[in-house]
C-alpha cells in the first residue's frame, strides 16, 4: 500500500530536545516523535529510530531525510542538512499559512523570524549568547519550584500576585527566587514572574525583527501557556501558539526533503 506514496523524513536536533517527522507525500504526517535529550547523546539515535516505528515505515520506504537544528552536522544519517530558521519558517507557514512574525524559544536560544506574505525568511534576530529567555531558564526555575517544566503554566495561572523578577541572569534569578520563596513569596506568584522575565526578554526580539500579525510563537517553550500568556500581555497582539510547536523544525526538514525527493525523482 506504501508503494504509492512518497515518504520523507526531517530530523532536528536540538541543544535540549530531538524531534522528528515522517511525511507523506509532502502533506500528511504520518508519524513523529519527541526524545527529551539533545545533541551529543543518545537522543539522535533514538529519535531516528523511534520515528521509523511511529509511522510503520521501513528503512527503504523513506525516499529522502534532512536534518536541522544546532546539532544538525553531528548527524549522519541525512541526505541533507538544512538551517533552523529555514525548516522553522518552512514549517510554521505550513501549519500557519498567515504566519508573519515567528518566535522560536527553545531549550538554548530564543529568535524572531520575519516572513513574507509567501512565507520565504527576509530577516531574524537571534539570542543564543545567554540562557534569560530560553527554555534552560524556564528548566532551572522549574526545579527551584520542585514542579516538571510542563507544569509551570498551570502553576502561573493561580498567580494572584506576581512576583517581579528583577535580575535578567539565569544563575543570579535563580538566587533571587529562592530568596523570594525564604521571604514567603509563593511559588504561583514566582512562577507567574518567571513567566514573565522570560516574555520580556523575548519580546524585545520580536520588537527588533518588527512585528507583523500573524505573530506565531513556537519551538518547545510554545508548549508553556504561561509564556504565551505573559507574550500575549506585553506585546498586546494576539499570539497564536503553533499546532504541534516542538515538531515545526522537523515538519520544515521533512517538506524540504519532500522538494528534494521530487526533483530526484
Ligand atoms: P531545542 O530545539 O533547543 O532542543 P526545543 O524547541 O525542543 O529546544 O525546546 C525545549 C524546551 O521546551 C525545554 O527547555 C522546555 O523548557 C520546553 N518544554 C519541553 N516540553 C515542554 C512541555 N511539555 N511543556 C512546557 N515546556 C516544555
Amino acid at each position: 500500500m506504501s508503494e504509492a506514496h512518497l515518504y520523507t523524513l526531517g530530523i532536528d536536533i536540538g541543544s535540549t530536545a530531538c524531534k522528528a517527522v515522517a511525511l507523506r507525500d509532502g502533506k500528511e504526517i504520518s508519524g513523529s516523535s519527541v526524545i527529551q535529550t539533545g545533541t551529543g547523546t543518545s537522543g539522535p539515535g533514538r529519535v531516528y529510530e523511534d520515528v521509523f516505528r511511529a509511522a510503520g515505515l521501513s528503512l527503504g520506504e523513506v525516499s529522502r531525510v534532512v536534518v536541522t537544528g544546532y546539532g544538525r552536522l553531528t548527524f549522519d544519517r541525512a541526505d541533507n542538512q538544512i538551517s533552523e530558521l529555514s525548516c522553522h519558517a518552512r514549517g510554521v507557514h505550513f501549519l500557519v499559512p498567515g504566519a508573519r512574525t515567528i518566535i522560536d524559544i527553545g531549550g538554548q536560544d530564543a529568535k524572531a523570524l520575519k516572513l513574507s506574505p509567501a512565507g520565504t525568511l527576509t530577516g531574524f534576530v537571534m539570542n543564543d549568547k545567554c540562557a534569560a529567555g530560553t527554555g534552560r531558564f524556564l528548566d532551572v526555575m522549574a526545579r527551584v519550584l520542585e514542579v516538571g517544566v510542563e507544569d509551570l503554566a498551570e502553576l502561573s495561572a493561580r498567580s494572584t500576585e506576581r512576583v517581579s523578577i528583577s535580575n535578567v541572569c539565569t544563575v543570579f534569578a535563580e538566587s533571587e527566587v529562592i530568596s523570594q520563596l525564604a521571604a514567603g513569596k509563593t511559588r504561583e506568584d514566582i512562577a507567574a514572574g518567571i513567566h514573565m522575565s522570560v516574555a520580556n526578554r523575548v519580546a524585545g526580539l520580536a520588537r527588533r525583527v518588527g512585528i507583523v500579525p500573524e505573530v506565531v510563537i513556537t519551538g518547545g517553550v510554545a508548549q508553556n501557556a504561561g509564556v504565551v500568556r505573559a507574550m500575549n500581555e506585553i506585546l498586546e497582539t494576539p499570539i497564536i501558539p503553533a499546532p504541534l510547536p516542538q515538531l515545526t523544525g522537523a515538519l520544515g526538514a521533512a517538506l524540504f526533503a519532500y522538494d528534494e525527493a521530487i526533483k530526484l525523482k
